[in-house]
């Protein structure tokens, strides 16, 4: 017999999972499934040899939301903060140099020349206008300030979020405070001082976070308050509108055919895959989706003894201008940040490689992969012997990119979407791909879903 259900949420990563928590709460029967045996999606913490490792996102930013979905689950005991102001580095002709945290640090700063810092009073005095059209970031930058700080401290710090390439991440999409910042100030460092004041996150917790266990706790948490709510090893695997509004999907449970009717569905899944099952409803949805780009990364950690590497590890990690010619992105050092994250003696140093800007990382073999990160931090880090550990996983499509145009595309998936009423779309490639702009994306989701359900 085909089970009915008011909601049917697909995809068990952060965002599938907190929405369907969310309509839980609001007493909504939400059904979620997964196709993997592991809630969680990209985030996966695993325990090997006494380190524990992070296969997807290392941390993440407080935000209330995340600080209120901790204390309901019970976790909040569990949350460990990075020490405040810890420092993060650049590499500049070989050596680690500190990034400034403010914009007074900054306007001190050697790391950017005086053409750039008359670009920056410029700024702060005056008044510009974003163009009409999208921009590039690498223009935007180029545009206000200049081409240094384009390459010492934006670039790389775009690919610490998006493991992306500035010249084609749309700055509207990828970095909208920033647009914002010009659009009703007239200047980015008025704008961003302005929004910094309307920060939403509580005092002390828009740093760096993650749990005593790694981020999986919170998945697990969520797994947990779900229940039988959650169906894991169990994909969606089509779609169709009936003729009384509601939605007949064809579910694969570990090789059993089922069917379920929903009155709504919320679909989290990555593009190509949501792509694929709406097809059934409109094929625009496949073309759409697939002409979202995504960028390769490989994550590889190394473990070394402590005494084998000579510089202090005092800091969050290390970022790479390109134009250092290295094909890592940078470094996280996991145990200077957090506890428990390498045996008693020894150091967790988590290096990224490739991103949108080296697509052939995933080439690779994974024993590759630790050799170059292990040769290329080697010398920054004065590292004296082989890891004593190492684990590689590779992401060949880590993070949507927000590339020019991405605006427009969102536009129009949201108008093909808005023709199936009782449908929403939610995950990382739509409104932000950190852990906060999910949930903060979920929640707002199971929202409009709970209005509409009681209509
Ligand atoms: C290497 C890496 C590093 C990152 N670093 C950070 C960081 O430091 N800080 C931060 O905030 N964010 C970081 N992120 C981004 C963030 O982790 C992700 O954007 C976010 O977790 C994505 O969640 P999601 O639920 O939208 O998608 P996903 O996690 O991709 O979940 C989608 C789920 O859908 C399931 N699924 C697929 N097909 C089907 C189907 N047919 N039926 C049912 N289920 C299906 C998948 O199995 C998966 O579980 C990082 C991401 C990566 C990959």
């Amino acid at each position: 017999m085909t089970r009915h259900v008011p909601a049917l949420v697909v995809g068990g990563g952060i965002s599938g999972l907190v929405c369907a928590l969310a309509l839980r709460k609001a007493g909504i029967e939400a059904q979620l499934v997964e196709a993997s045996a592991r809630p969680g999606g990209v985030i996966n913490s695993v325990t090997r040899d006494g380190f524990l490792l992070e296969l997807g996102p290392q941390s993440f930013s407080g935000t209330a939301q995340l600080h209120q979905l901790c204390e309901d689950l019970g976790i909040s005991d569990q949350v460990v903060l990075a020490p405040p102001r810890t420092p993060r580095y650049i590499l500049i002709d070989g050596e680690l140099r500190s990034v400034p945290l403010s914009a007074p640090a900054l306007f001190m700063s050697s790391l950017i020349n005086g053409a750039t810092k008359w670009a920056l009073v410029l700024d702060i005095l005056g008044k510009s206008t974003p163009p009409d059209g999208d921009e590039s970031v690498a223009s935007f930058v180029r545009r206000k300030f200049s081409a240094q700080l384009l390459d010492r401290l934006v670039g790389p710090f775009v690919s610490g979020i998006y493991a992306g390439d500035p010249e084609r991440l749309s700055v509207r999409s990828a970095f909208p405070q920033l647009y914002e910042a010009e659009k009703v100030s007239g200047s980015i460092v008025r704008g961003m001082l302005r929004l910094a004041k309307t920060k939403k996150a509580p005092r002390g917790q828009s740093t760096l976070q993650t749990f005593r266990d790694g981020n999986q706790t919170l998945a697990s948490a969520i797994s947990r308050k779900l229940g039988a709510a959650l169906l894991t090893e169990t994909s969606l695997t089509g779609i169709v509108k009936r003729s009384d509004g509601s939605f007949a999907a064809h579910l694969d449970a570990n090789g059993r055919q089922e069917s379920v009717t929903a009155q709504s569905l919320v679909v989290t899944t990555p593009t190509e895959v949501t792509g694929k099952l709406l097809v059934s409803l409109d094929s625009q949805f496949e073309s759409l989706m697939g002409s979202v780009e995504y960028a390769p990364v490989a994550v590889v950690s190394l473990g070394y003894r402590k005494k084998d590497v000579s510089h202090s590890l005092d800091g969050f990690g290390f970022l790479v201008p390109r134009s250092a010619g290295l094909r890592i992105l940078g470094s996280v050092w996991n145990s200077s940040l957090f506890p428990g994250r390498a045996p008693d003696g020894q150091a967790l140093l988590t290096t990224f490689v490739g991103g949108a800007t080296d697509p052939a990382v995933t080439n690779l073999k994974l024993e590759e992969l630790a050799n170059l990160a292990h040769r290329e931090i080697s010398p920054v880090l004065l590292i004296k012997s082989n890891p004593a550990f190492s684990h590689v996983t590779i992401w060949p499509r880590a993070l949507p990119q927000y590339n020019l145009s991405h605006g427009d595309r969102l536009a129009r998936i949201e108008n093909l979407r808005a023709q199936f009423p009782g449908m929403w779309l939610a995950g990382n490639y739509l409104r932000g791909p950190s852990i906060g702009s999910c949930v903060e994306q979920a929640l707002t989701v199971a929202d409009e879903v709970r209005h509409w359900l009681a209509q």
